[in-house]
């Protein structure tokens, strides 16, 4: 027991006060001693939620966590009251709070920025300033017109918020002025109102009286019923959806009400009168978010390949907590997890089972769901505020006890994992980069399982350098899975010289003779096919055939993207719009033509080339709605489409039985883009996609990759499944270079709206950084490619720490001390620096 007086019931009660630091939704990197009111102290527990006042005036409301209780002063500011408190149980555990901590030094934040990103926002009050009429106002005062109106309204209602009397008193009224001047006169009298945001969504359900779960008793009522008939029908009804006797505990469960008065007149009044004579009885549940109707799975029974990874995986659990999953696309590797979850669950463990953020929206959702039923939580960001909080009460309660989720399920307050499974674990999505906290969620998976002693299983077809590294060292265990499920085989990989093919005029549009045949000859045959193309809109450039005016963003250094079905350009940066300019707005030219392609004009052309194929495109255009991915998924599984064109969107997961064909285009682009994981990530996407090829048995899939050239190294290594070849290439220029796994490195951004100030604060920090480091270890101040983005301009430093030679820790605290000094000098203030770890 955490509660106060617990804690200090050694003490007399008249002679303490109680106080309670504090994590605040704010970024500032400390905790706030709130004092505790003194009925309250019995109630307030670590790891609750309270309400409590902040700023000037005591102007906001605030929703904070009680991170310490204790009985001293806080030094240097008079400690406020806390109002209110949420939580009798508390909803943050005490692993959630030593997460909290560890991320913020870790990650070199606030720990209230963490706390603010790891509580669903359902979990936050809201807060609204509300007007109300004060009743002992006389009209003393003159009142303008104005005045007198909103008076009139406030007294017909109880109280009403700024955006009421907005409309109330339409355009023209400043309402913020015009209440200003009525609490002056003490007209009218404002406050805070403050709600729960989270509202439970409560579904009226029937069920057979408890009596009756007894066969004897139930017979009963059925003969009794005889002369019923009616009623005995809708009894009848009943049983035949849940059969009591078998499993009471569905009984406990109920039933819709409107499968049983279906639509007649008569069953309605009959079930009426069975409700009356307590036969059955009405209740109230909240209502399930997820399908709980899925028809459960069949065994599914494990190859033998599969069998001797699962054995493998958990025999080498006996001497690691960390094992690398490295398995083929196509083998089986999500049987393989569910046989692991299955065992931790038996064991009484929780299980939390981490997937990129796409992968999570589809097919394999439905797959866990047929296996673990409603046992199982899935934790999405698609998934409404309130979904969010009843997974999360729902972990705590115990009623999940196995979650499936992206990254930020990290922060869900599990206090129980045996086992967490990474999935995917090369995926870039796991890393957040905006806002802070800017953590990786397999590395706070792994100190989340260290805390709480339990198994990590990283899985992937191709493993991130750093991974497979330590696995190499033999810090992490290794399982390797290389067969296909069934007898199907990997994809056939062809590379396409599109230098040639323009050379020879073969070319239509982005598309090769050869891609253009197998996808003739794949619609004939009915089969699918997959299109990729890492970029979306129409195309990246708009230009001026006369002077080589491009369209650029205003506010950011970049162009403006094409495109064409809503008839703009956009940034992709800042989300700036504008119309498409008929003629050049430099010399008047009407020769204005785009330049490169996107999804939205590989789908057009294909269309043309093929007017009679059904295609669908899939980019974050086309998937903004709730459900609009999981459409287009179905829509393709269900085969009514030939071919499916999208971004990286497209590469992860897909498990389709007819696609057999994988085009790639510009792949140049992504090997040769700036960041030194840039050959990493090209092999992982193109390997990724290439695995949603042929991957059924007697279907042998073919993947077409387009190039101007076909002699790069990796292109060869795609081509030969050549993981390890990859590797040995990259670990050693990363050690080289003294790159990750070889070292940890920070990224500093500074950014100002004066692009001097900027640079001035970047040199400096970098000035002392290297005096303290080394010049080796500081590289910058640097633009990074994109230079300037919503009017801010940015430089970069990147700083190298080798894991052996330093204490990291010291290094981050020194760097954060050089951090502030400049954010407090004040010739450089508004001056915005990010530090982005790992
Ligand atoms: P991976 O994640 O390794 O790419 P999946 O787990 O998606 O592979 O498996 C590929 C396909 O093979 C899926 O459709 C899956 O249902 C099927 N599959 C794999 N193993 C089995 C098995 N033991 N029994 C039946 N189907 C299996
Ligand atoms: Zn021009
Ligand atoms: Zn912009």
């Amino acid at each position: 027991d955490t509660s106060l007086r617990t804690l200090f019931s050694h003490l007399e009660d008249e002679e303490v006060t109680f106080f309670a630091d504090l994590i605040l939704p704010i970024p500032v990197p400390r905790l706030f001693t709130y004092r505790v009111p003194r009925g309250m102290a019995e109630l307030l527990k670590i790891g609750a939620r309270v309400i409590v006042p902040f700023g000037k005036n005591n102007g906001r409301v605030l929703t904070a966590v009680v991170a310490r209780l204790h009985n001293s002063p806080p030094t240097g500011y008079q400690a406020r009251y806390i109002s209110e408190v949420l939580d009798e149980y508390p909803l943050v555990t005490g692993y959630q709070l030593e997460l909290f901590r560890w991320m913020s030094e870790y990650y070199m934040c606030c720990i209230g920025d963490v706390m603010n990103v790891a509580l669903p926002s359902g979990l936050k009050i809201s807060s609204q300033s509300k007007v109300q009429f004060n009743p002992d106002f006389d009209y003393p005062e003159l009142l303008t017109p104005v005045e007198e109106i909103l008076l009139t309204e406030l007294k017909k209602h109880p109280a009403l918020s700024y955006d009421e009397l907005g409309r109330l008193v339409g355009e023209g009224g400043n309402v913020p002025a015009v209440i200003k001047s009525l609490v002056g006169k003490k007209a009218v009298i404002v406050f805070e109102e403050v709600k729960e945001k989270y509202v439970p969504k409560m579904i009226r359900k029937i069920r057979l009286h408890r009596t009756y779960e007894e066969k004897e008793q139930l017979l009963v009522l059925l003969q009794r019923l005889e002369k019923l008939p009616k009623q005995q029908e809708v009894v009848m009804r009943y049983l035949r959806h849940v059969p009591v006797q078998i499993t009471p505990s569905l009984n406990q469960k109920g039933l819709d009400k409107s499968i049983l008065n279906q639509d007649d007149e008569l069953s309605q009044s009959s079930l009426t009168t069975l409700i009356k004579n307590q036969v059955f009885e009405t209740f109230e549940v909240i209502q399930p978010r997820f399908a709980d109707n899925l028809a459960p799975q069949t065994e599914i029974r494990l190859t033998e390949a599969q069998r001797q990874a699962s054995q493998d995986i958990m025999a080498q659990f006996e001497r690691q907590n960390i094992v690398l999953f490295h398995g083929i696309t196509g083998s089986g590797k999500t049987e393989v997890y569910i046989d692991l979850i299955q065992q931790a669950l038996a064991g009484g463990t929780q299980v939390l089972y981490l997937l990129p953020e796409i992968a999570l929206t589809t097919q394999i959702v439905v797959r866990l769901q047929r296996v673990f039923g409603d046992k199982m939580g899935i934790y999405h960001s698609k998934f409404s505020d309130n979904e969010r909080v009843e997974v999360w009460k729902g972990v705590v309660s115990g009623q999940y006890q196995f979650v499936v989720g992206v990254r930020s399920a990290v922060f869900l307050p599990f206090d129980n994992l045996g086992l967490i499974i990474v999935d995917e674990e090369h995926e870039t999505s796991y890393k957040q980069h905006d806002p802070a906290p800017r953590y990786h969620a397999r590395d706070v998976a792994m100190m989340l399982a260290h805390w709480q002693q339990a198994k990590v299983l990283l899985g992937s077809a191709t493993p991130s350098l750093e991974s497979y590294y330590q696995a190499q060292q033999g810090r992490y265990g290794l399982v390797e899975l290389f067969q296909r499920f069934g007898d199907a085989t990997l994809p056939d990989i062809l590379l396409v010289d599109t230098r040639q093919e323009k050379k020879q005029k073969t070319m239509k549009n982005e598309f090769s003779s050869a891609l253009l045949n197998e996808l003739e000859m794949n619609l004939e045959r009915k089969e699918q096919s997959i299109l990729f193309q890492n970029r979306r809109g129409y195309s990246p450039y708009m230009q001026c055939e006369d002077c080589d005016w491009t369209a650029e963003c205003p506010n950011c250094a970049v162009s403006l993207t094409y495109h064409q079905r809503d008839a703009e350009l956009r940034c992709h940066y800042c989300g700036h719009k504008e119309a498409v300019p008929r003629v050049c707005p430099v010399c008047g030219s009407t020769k204005v033509r785009t330049i490169g392609f996107g999804t939205e004009k590989l789908e057009d052309q294909l269309q043309i080339i093929f007017p009679q194929s059904r295609i669908l495109r899939m980019d974050l255009d086309t998937t903004r709605a709730k459900n609009a991915y999981q459409q287009i998924i179905q829509e393709f599984e269900g085969g009514q489409v030939d071919m499916l064109v999208g971004t990286q969107m497209i590469t992860k997961g897909l498990d389709f039985d007819n696609v057999s064909l994988v085009g790639i285009f510009d792949a140049d682009r992504l090997i040769h883009f700036p960041d030194f994981r840039a050959t990493e990530r090209a092999f992982q996407m193109l390997t990724q996609v290439s695995g949603r090829a042929g991957r059924r048995a007697g279907r042998k899939g073919k993947v077409l990759i387009q190039t101007t050239n076909p002699q790069q190294t990796i292109l060869q290594k795609i081509i030969e499944n050549d993981y390890r070849g990859l590797y040995e290439e990259e670990i050693q220029e990363r050690q080289n270079f003294n790159y990750p796994p070889f070292s940890r490195l920070i990224k500093l951004t500074i950014r100002h709206a004066d692009k001097a100030i900027s640079l001035q604060a970047a040199e400096r920090l970098a000035a002392e950084l290297t005096d303290a480091l080394g010049e080796s270890r500081v590289l910058g101040p640097e633009e990074p490619l994109v230079e300037r983005i919503r009017n801010q301009f940015l430089f970069d430093i990147l700083i190298k720490i080798e894991r052996e030679k330093m204490n990291v820790k010291a290094v981050k605290a020194y760097i954060q001390d050089r951090i502030n000094d400049i954010l407090t000098d004040k010739g450089l203030r508004q001056v915005t620096i990010v530090a982005d770890v790992d």
